[in-house]
């Protein structure tokens, strides 16, 4: 049995409460077996969990948020650059494949993305009710889905001086060992050596969120790496694991 206990709101972590967006990510909440791989709160369908657990989770969601189970919408990750614009709940996403990211200004939608150890970033301009979130591993933070995640958000209305940058855990720098062939693609201002280079993946989008002019950035909190038994981590548990989901709710207008 691997559905969280639905009685809590354990697996659920406010990053931000405002008057048009609230932004949370998720931990695994009550796991009932700390060696099954997708033990815990998991909305993701495609690293192999299986489909009636992630329905469940989804339903949780939903009653939790007070919205519509399809009203969730989150893309099929590929680790790219493309960011979607979302103007209502999507249904299923089978639009949504090879979009890492999504941004929307619809009243009582809901927008997120799944992660494990990958940094999970939310932008939220609250005067203007404007959300966007991105999946950012490596590869899409280098491919420049953050920058282009506040490109859209513009197009929507946001203005840079509001927008404020809100990371879910991920990956800290000590437990980001990577080989010559990664390290040597990003500043040396992003890479410590402890033996072998370190990828310092936070500060390398937080520099890539100043340079496009967002300049409120709240750091993650935890590791995914150094919490496996309260984060999904795809280092510590590998690629079949589940998935922490960090997303944005543009309130309904009361
Ligand atoms: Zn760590």
């Amino acid at each position: 049995m691997k559905t969280p206990n639905s009685s809590g709101d354990e697996f659920l972590i406010p990053l931000f409460r405002g008057s048009k967006v609230d932004v949370f990510t998720t931990c695994r909440g009550e796991i009932n077996n700390s060696g099954d791989p997708y033990s815990g709160f998991s909305l993701c369908n495609y690293t192999g969990d299986a489909e009636e657990h992630v329905d469940a989770c989804r339903r949780m969601l939903a009653d939790r948020l007070g919205v519509d189970a399809s009203g969730i919408v989150v893309p099929r990750q590929t680790h790219g650059s493309r960011c979607e614009t979302v103007c209502g709940p999507a249904g299923q996403d089978a639009d949504l494949y090879g979009v890492d990211a999504l941004v929307t200004s619809g009243a009582g939608v809901v927008i997120g993305i799944n992660t494990a150890d990958c940094l999970p970033v939310v932008l939220v301009d609250d005067v203007r009710g404007v959300a966007g979130v991105a999946h950012a591993g490596w590869r899409g933070a280098l491919a420049g889905v953050v920058q282009e995640t506040v490109r859209k958000m513009l197009c929507l209305g946001a203005e840079l001086d509001a927008v404020e940058a809100f990371m879910g855990p991920c990956i800290c720098t000590g437990c980001f060992e990577v080989g010559d062939e990664v390290s040597s693609r990003f500043p040396t201002a992003n890479v410590r050596c402890f033996g072998k280079p370190h990828v310092d993946l936070a500060g390398y989008v937080r520099d890539r969120l100043l340079d496009s002019g967002v300049s409120v950035i709240h750091l993650p909190r935890e590791c995914t790496r150094c919490n496996p038994t309260k984060y999904y981590s795809a280092r510590a548990m590998g690629i079949a694991s589940g998935r922490n989901l960090t997303f944005a709710v543009v309130k309904k207008k009361s």
